[in-house]
């Protein structure tokens, strides 16, 4: 019995969450228990699961969100591998609503798996997202090889530097993660600074943000679409790499070529 039973709406969504698991797992993004996916999953919920008992004690959130009020959310269990979610999201994940007092919450389905430490700071971004009226419901955290690799080098840490190289290496990147990459400086795992650093990247206008030294942050309006956005600045990293490997600087598009795409293509950017 699982609460997705009869809820295929629902289900389509945690499959989407197993499905990106496991392209991280495959990409090699996702060592051990690295990275995070939290979904806002409260549209998908129907009146009947708003009535099933949690099977967890209420747990303090950390801090206070007012706008996840009666909001429900996947997340990601503490400790757990993607490559062990892709196969089985309800034993490596759970889904928790968030109780009226907007500072703590309650697991409700399926198995009492606690949610990643990582919560109180993907909740926050929820909370930014919903209190701004923005569509995405997904976050995710990842660690892409060679956006990583970029950050070890001040040059590319510079405000984007790196988006504009990425996005004049191929037209689809520029096309499909319009807003760039945001930069913020290394800061510790997990800490407040980080997700309030972090938010504020998004509100200056990135939907993916990259952590110096450790990973990229997304949001999008589900999960695949953040994987996406992550996806093709990867590909981009990897053709100009490509490029040094054999000897030379990539020339990339000019910026008359990427003005003419933004044009054409009716970009934010
Ligand atoms: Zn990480």
């Amino acid at each position: 019995m699982s609460v997705l039973d009869n809820r295929p709406a629902l289900k389509a969504e945690i499959d989407k969450v197993a499905e990106v698991a496991g392209y991280l797992w495959m990409k090699g993004w996702a060592e051990r228990n690295g990275g995070n996916i939290t979904v806002n999953i409260t549209e998908w919920v129907d009146d009947g699961m708003k009535t099933l008992p949690s099977i967890s004690e209420p747990r303090p959130i950390g801090k206070t969100l007012p706008s996840l009020k009666g909001c429900w959310f996947y997340c990601k269990g503490t400790g757990k591998r993607m490559r062990d979610l892709a196969r089985d999201p309800m034993g490596n994940g759970s889904i928790i609503r968030i109780l009226d007092d907007c500072g703590h919450y309650e697991i409700v389905a399926d198995q009492p798996v606690a949610p990643t430490s990582e919560l109180p700071s993907h909740l926050a971004v929820h909370d930014y997202l919903l209190t701004k009226g923005s569509p995405y419901r997904a976050s995710l955290h990842t660690h892409p090889i060679e956006l990583v690799a970029l950050t070890h080098s001040r040059k590319w840490m510079e405000k984007d530097a790196a988006t504009h190289m990425l996005w004049s290496m191929i037209p689809e990147t520029r096309a499909f993660c319009p807003r760039g990459l945001g930069m913020v400086p290394y800061m510790l795992p997990s800490s407040v600074e980080l997700a309030e650093a972090t938010i504020r990247a998004i509100d200056e206008d990135y939907d993916v943000v990259m952590w110096e030294k450790h990973g990229v942050f997304a949001v999008d309006t589900d999960v695949m679409n953040a994987f996406d956005q992550v996806d093709v600045l990867n590909k981009s990293a990897l053709i100009y790499i490509t490029a040094r490997n054999m000897g030379f600087e990539p020339e990339g598009m000019t910026d008359a070529q990427m003005k003419e795409l933004s044009d054409a293509f009716g970009l934010p950017k």
